[in-house]
């Protein structure tokens, strides 16, 4: 298939199956799908860097998840794009704190308002995430007996890294690893290879989300490889937020050339306004990555839920 065969691509992958494993639970639905919902939201909000987003997530989407109402629009946004684009598993990523604000902190109606999410065209394996700013040693228990529900595939740590001492989580990690989740910890986005390597070597963690630091390091790299870690690659999310240069010299393409463990996923579709289609496309078109090394990305995906 030739670089300029772009619309083709694109219609191409459209139809494939493939996996969403880096998905933000609450901020993945369009955002025409909220406004089409009649959700109130501004015409043009110009997603620009972290502060943006940041801005945008405190006025527009904490009082969404605030409701219930609002929070089942929201994850059904999420789950009918993952459809309609092709998606057949999707981990969506959802902070315990969810549990505690919209749910007074009851575990077993949290769980019984996500079970409602089913279809026959996608299988949700559910992350539980903690956010290293907001966590508080008072909430410890909570997400304890969230983790003992054994409803959720996986634990992720998402937000601001290094803010918190790792220290403050490992316990998590090594219940999580012993009840055999899929462990993922966000690193190697914001800040650079040492940094992966302390959360490697502190969580033991199955999956880096984004990781794309590691390139600076072939120690590092190594150790990724040697433990068998995957890394979950979010391209338009790391141009938009300026982790990237831009597609063309991503980082993804030294992790492929360094035969790292790859997927690609979405992160924060109603941030950066790109579908998982839109991904692997942007990256064929801009020749950053091979058609046949997308095959190998996308069919990696699909493998990792077969063991
Ligand atoms: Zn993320």
């Amino acid at each position: 298939m030739l670089k300029t065969e772009a619309y083709s691509y694109l219609e191409y992958i459209k139809r494939q199956p493939k996996t969403d494993i880096h998905n933000h639970a609450l901020s993945s639905c369009r955002f025409q799908f909220l406004k089409q919902n009649g959700v109130n939201l501004p015409d043009n909000y110009k997603m620009n860097g972290i502060a943006s987003l940041i801005d945008f997530s405190r006025k527009y989407l904490t009082p969404l998840e605030n409701e219930i109402s609002t929070l089942k629009l929201l994850l059904e946004g999420n789950f009918l794009n993952c459809i309609e684009t092709g998606v057949k598993i999707v981990c969506p990523s959802i902070d315990y704190k969810i549990c505690l604000r919209t749910f007074y902190g009851d575990v077993q109606t949290f769980i019984s308002f996500l079970q409602q999410f089913q279809y026959d065209n996608l299988k949700i394996l559910w992350d539980l995430s903690i956010s290293r700013d907001s966590f508080v040693e008072e909430h410890r228990q909570l997400f304890l007996d969230l983790l003992q529900t054994k409803f959720f595939s996986g634990i992720d740590l998402a937000s601001t890294e290094n803010i918190k001492p790792n220290s403050t989580f490992v316990e998590f990690y090594k219940i999580a690893n012993d009840l055999n989740m899929i462990t993922k910890v966000h690193a190697g986005e914001m800040l650079g290879p040492d940094y992966i390597k302390q959360c490697i070597l502190d969580f033991n963690p199955k999956h880096i989300q984004h990781g794309i630091s590691v390139i600076k390091d072939k120690e590092v790299m190594q150790l990724a490889k040697d433990r068998n870690i995957v890394f979950n690659v979010c391209p338009s999310s790391n141009v938009c937020l300026g982790y990237a240069k831009n597609m063309k010299s991503h980082p993804i393409r030294k992790m492929v050339d360094n035969g790292l463990n790859i997927t690609l996923s979405t992160d924060d579709l109603l941030f950066f306004d790109s579908d998982i289609n839109e991904e692997y496309n942007k990256l064929f078109v801009n020749g950053t990555l091979t058609f046949e090394e997308l095959e190998k990305i996308r069919n990696f995906g699909l493998e990792i839920f077969k063991k």
